[in-house]
């Protein structure tokens, strides 16, 4: 019975821990592509599969000095203001 109830004591422990963590999660992030909170880098309604990779590529052509219309375009990010308005 001692035993158990350690034990009990430990689980719940746990549970909050992970708890709290989610609730971390979901207040640090914002959704990359339209700026929602959201738990995950990208919010449920702009994600795809595949998305974080065209976004890395969206990123890096970014980087490599194309406008963001262009990076847009040849990365098929589907996030970006722009390719919904050439669209
Ligand atoms: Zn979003």
């Amino acid at each position: 019975m001692h035993k158990f109830k350690r034990h009990s004591v430990a689980q719940q422990r746990t549970r909050t821990r992970q708890f709290y963590q989610r609730k971390q999660e979901a207040v640090m992030t914002n959704c990359n592509s339209c700026n929602k909170q959201s738990p995950t880098a990208f919010c449920e309604q702009c994600h795809y599969p595949g998305i974080e990779d065209d976004y890395q590529t969206y990123l890096d052509l970014l980087d490599e000095g194309h406008s963001r219309h262009q990076a847009a375009v040849l990365s098929g990010w589907r996030g970006a203001e722009e390719i919904e308005e050439a669209v």
